[in-house]
């Protein structure tokens, strides 16, 4: 789950010049992705949700008149919207720290360091629901609606709070890592997007766990809840309200269930804590994510029964194959093979590497189920799946796909990284391993 297009360090598919890539492509995402969040909450929160709306505001007010208008008021925040995230916070770090659960290790880094995780995902998802909808509807403390009503302050505080805490992981990787997989390139513009450590860690809490699990994914199913509370006080609640929340809840709560798998990916054990995971974890996220849901808080289309039904069924069957899929490749290589794929014994090859310190060692890489019909075939279900969430906004509109578009650029541009990432890994095991899985993405095609 990373959130911006990268500039990481790539081997065979450099764009363009080195300075281009470390320098003007993440000064660019620096400056525009803060203001471009703003501009979405309030296109789709004032203007309809209506790209066409925006156009003319900017063509009539002038860009910098329009983002003085919509974001100085929010710059700093609210009172209430620190309140809200103060309080989310603070439960959020208390139940990464006081929930039992097996203690799971992630994949070794380059340089030998084994990250440690309470698995406890699952529970503080359930509680974390559970106390949102507890205070709102039972303790009657605050409006479920709270967090659409103050969306545009929440996000204020959150680009604030992320943009220092991004100079603070920057400064803390230069002069107090946690581990040793750490450093500097020499450029500060590079190193404050992209981050000086793999794995901060702060007072005994996990950087990037917290910013991306913690903070990102537990923060969707709320936003969710409180877009339909205020969907439901506006118009009632709609059907296609209630699908696209119902896929994006099975969605999250697999998540959950899949942490520790998911604590094995890309993002974790290749992309470092900076502007680009953190930040987009912590701002991008919290808006993109669940911006095909904010449109229909004013859009309560009616789909009727079996349109719903089917869209709900078929965005339920992708999350499945998903999971499926990211399952199937975790269990092989948990069981050193030892476990049958689609019915039958997996068809697997030998990835053989050697790490920064010379010792050698091997992967399992399964060339059979999902991972034979293409090297990230499990990313199509993905996408039918944001498709699906968002296809609730019928087509009326642009904006409501905006997550699907950038969700579908991203990872096509995943794929290359991690091809590029095993190629440099294993070499001619990997060149092995292509031959016998030629595709991308879509089988016999792509
Ligand atoms: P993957 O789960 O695809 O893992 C990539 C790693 O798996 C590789 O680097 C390699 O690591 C290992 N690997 C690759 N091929 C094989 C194989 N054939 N057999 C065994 N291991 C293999 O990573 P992602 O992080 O891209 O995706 C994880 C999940 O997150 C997916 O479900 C994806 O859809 C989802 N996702 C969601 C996003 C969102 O924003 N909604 C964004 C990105 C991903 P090693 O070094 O261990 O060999």
């Amino acid at each position: 789950m990373t959130q911006l297009p990268s500039s990481a360090p790539r081997e065979s598919r450099e764009l363009g010049p080195k300075w281009l890539r470390s320098t003007v492509f993440p000064l660019f995402l620096l400056c525009c992705c803060p203001p471009f969040v703003m501009l979405l909450w309030y296109t789709h929160t004032q203007l309809d949700g209506s790209l066409l709306k925006l156009l003319r505001v900017l063509w009539n007010e002038g860009l910098w008149s329009t983002l003085g208008q919509i974001w100085t008021p929010r710059l700093l925040g609210s009172l209430t919207a620190w309140k809200i995230l103060g309080v989310y916070v603070a439960v959020e770090l208390a139940l990464v720290r006081v929930l039992p659960g097996k203690l799971v290790s992630g994949p070794i880094t380059a340089k030998g360091h084994v990250p440690k995780y309470v698995d406890n995902g699952v529970a503080s998802f359930a509680i974390t629901v559970g106390l949102f909808l507890t205070c709102s509807y039972v303790l009657h403390l605050f409006p479920a609606s709270i967090l659409y009503d103050n969306l545009g302050d929440i996000l204020g505080c959150c680009n604030v709070f992320a943009l220092l805490f991004c100079v603070v992981l920057y400064l803390k990787g230069r002069f107090a890592p946690s581990t040793p997989d750490h450093g500097l390139s020499g450029n500060p513009i590079f190193d404050y997007y992209w981050g000086t450590e793999l794995y901060p860690n702060i007072f005994g809490w996990d950087v990037k766990r917290f910013t991306n699990c913690r903070f990102g994914m537990m923060g969707w199913p709320l936003l969710l809840l409180s877009y339909a509370a205020k969907q439901q006080e506006l118009y009632g609640l709609s059907d296609s309200m209630m699908v696209a929340v119902g896929i994006q809840l099975v969605y999250i709560a697999k998540f959950f269930h899949w942490e520790t798998g998911y604590l094995r990916t890309l993002d974790i054990m290749h992309d470092r804590a900076g502007f680009y995971i953190c930040w987009g974890c912590l701002v991008w996220l919290p808006c993109v994510y669940t911006s095909g849901t904010l449109y229909l808080v004013h859009h309560p289309h009616h789909l009727g029964t079996p349109l719903a039904a089917a869209i709900f069924g078929l965005g339920v069957l992708a999350v499945l194959v998903n999971y499926l899929a990211d399952e199937q490749r975790q269990r092989v290589r948990a069981t050193a093979g030892q476990t049958t794929v689609w019915g039958k014994p997996p068809r697997l090859l030998i990835g053989h590497y050697t790490t920064e310190q010379g010792a050698k060692k091997e992967n399992l890489l399964l060339a059979s189920g999902y991972w034979g019909l293409a090297r990230h075939f499990h990313y199509l279900p993905e996408l039918a799946a944001a498709f699906l969430w968002c296809v609730p906004a019928l087509f009326d509109a642009v904006l409501p796909y905006f997550y699907f578009i950038f969700l579908t650029i991203l990872l096509v541009d995943r794929s290359y990284r991690d091809d590029e990432r095993c190629a440099k890994k294993y070499g001619s095991d990997w060149d092995e391993y292509r031959k016998l899985v030629p595709h991308r993405i879509l089988p016999g095609i792509y």
